[in-house]
């Protein structure tokens, strides 16, 4: 274990602050683990001990550029030094950005922002209800959706037992979540069209929509078949039910359009946050305009603001984000070094005999240990997940930053295509061989 002072130190004091020690108790990865960064630079962090990591984890996705990239830093800085942060009234970026957005996003006729995933998806799923005039919300295990309490409830994977023939019970994500946010949440698993069928058939007129991740960003990029989208697709249509996308993680960032484009079936509503800015925080939900105009304060219309909504912190950043990803080749650039990461990868497990699979496109592809290309987040727990931590733990140790869960991706920026490849592969051959004796 490298001795971190500083960072032993900052978390002591951190503790006397905050619960866990951290701002986000996802954060927190134990005392001898817990990561403090000291400053970022294109596809590296460095940490208050001063080792720098090549990062793979992408704070979970909205760096896509990489970090401190100066075509997004200066917007940002001549917009606040220009016109200012935010007056809580309309500007003309609030249209401009939406225009970028329509340039690639053929669905989304109508947009409106919000500051971060949760509150977009909050946003569709209350639009969804203001214009079919119903309630139930139907989700897939292993998505993951935001932090607000309806959102919080997912199938217990980690006690499941695949043998038992039952299927995983449905828990809240912890304490202080009421059951009742729980009544109107119907719950499937991926590619499985019964599961669909069933629900709909019991409960199909009261189904307001199906919020999906096609890719699944919160479990190894597991995706959706081509047939199951169009199931999907179809389902909704039958019942006057809405699909509502959730391309906060794939969104910009798999395709220009997003996961929508790679299959070609698109959503009514659509949310959008992460790589739209950089890492700037900016999010947004859109989509048919008939649907959109709900939002209104006509009689049942659906209410939607904030008070920092659109500030122009958030909007420089997503127009010289957007334009950046429209006019330029980075996602390509992006595409091309995720495929030749998996490349590396593949060749140190062949080299060890560690059977993997890889999963979703090559900007954000997960890795999963053993002969199954998990279909559902129920295959999912059928993989060597262990292993994979105890490779990641070294990777972590020798410069790699990832997320030793493997429910997430390896995420990819434009600024990876810079880095040492031959030493990510001899360092991934070290952590790959230890974790094997260990
Ligand atoms: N939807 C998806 C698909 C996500 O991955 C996340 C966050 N990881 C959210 C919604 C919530 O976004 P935020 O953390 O910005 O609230």
């Amino acid at each position: 274990m490298t001795a971190k002072p500083n960072r032993d130190a900052l978390l002591a004091t951190a503790h006397t602050h905050m619960p866990m020690g951290v701002a986000d108790s996802y954060r927190y990865w134990g005392d001898e683990n817990t990561v403090f960064v000291k400053s970022m630079k294109g596809c590296t962090i460095t940490d208050e001990d001063g080792q720098t990591f090549v990062d793979f984890r992408l704070a979970y996705g909205p760096i896509i550029l990489g970090y401190r990239d100066e075509r997004i830093d200066n917007a940002v800085i001549s917009s606040i030094q220009n016109i200012g942060t935010m007056t809580g009234f309309s500007t003309r970026m609030d249209s401009e950005v939406i225009e970028l957005v329509k340039s690639m996003c053929p669905q989304i006729e109508k947009m409106r922002f919000a500051n971060s995933g949760t509150e977009a998806v909050l946003g569709a799923i209350r639009t969804a209800r203001g214009y079919t005039g119903k309630n139930k919300v139907v989700v897939v295990e292993g998505g993951f959706h935001g932090l607000y309490d309806e959102m919080m409830w997912k199938p217990d994977v980690d006690s499941w037992d695949p043998e038992s023939g039952t299927i995983p019970e449905i828990k809240s994500f912890g304490g202080g979540i009421p059951e009742a946010s729980r009544e109107h949440l119907e719950t499937v698993s991926l590619n499985d069209a019964d599961a669909l069928d069933e629900v709909f058939a019991r409960v199909g007129d009261d189904i307001a929509a199906i919020v999906i991740e096609p890719i699944m960003g919160n479990c190894g990029s597991i995706a959706s078949t081509q047939e199951y989208m169009q199931k999907l697709r179809d389902i909704c249509d039958q019942h006057g039910s809405l699909l509502i996308i959730d391309e906060v993680k794939t969104g910009f960032r798999v395709a220009k359009g997003g996961a929508q484009e790679l299959y070609g079936i698109y959503a009514d509503l659509t949310t959008y946050a992460k790589a739209m800015g950089n890492g700037y925080p900016v999010a947004a939900f859109g989509g048919k305009a008939a649907i959109m105009d709900k939002i209104s304060f006509g009689k049942d219309g659906v209410t939607h603001g904030g008070t920092y909504t659109a500030n122009l912190i958030a909007l420089s950043a997503a127009k010289a984000t957007l334009t950046t990803l429209r006019d330029t080749d980075a996602l390509d650039s992006i595409n091309a070094t995720g495929k030749k990461i998996q490349g590396i990868l593949a060749k140190v497990f062949d080299k060890f005999g560690v059977e993997h699979r890889f999963a979703g496109p090559d900007s954000m592809f997960g890795i999963h240990l053993g002969t199954i290309v998990p279909q559902n987040y129920r295959d999912w727990k059928q993989t060597n997940s262990d292993l994979y931590t105890e490779f990641a733990h070294n990777l972590i140790k020798q410069g790699v930053m990832l997320e030793p869960d493997s429910r997430e991706p390896w995420f990819i920026c434009e600024a990876h295509k810079n880095m040492d490849f031959d030493w990510l592969e001899q360092v991934a051959n070290d952590a790959m061989q230890q974790a094997l004796q260990s």
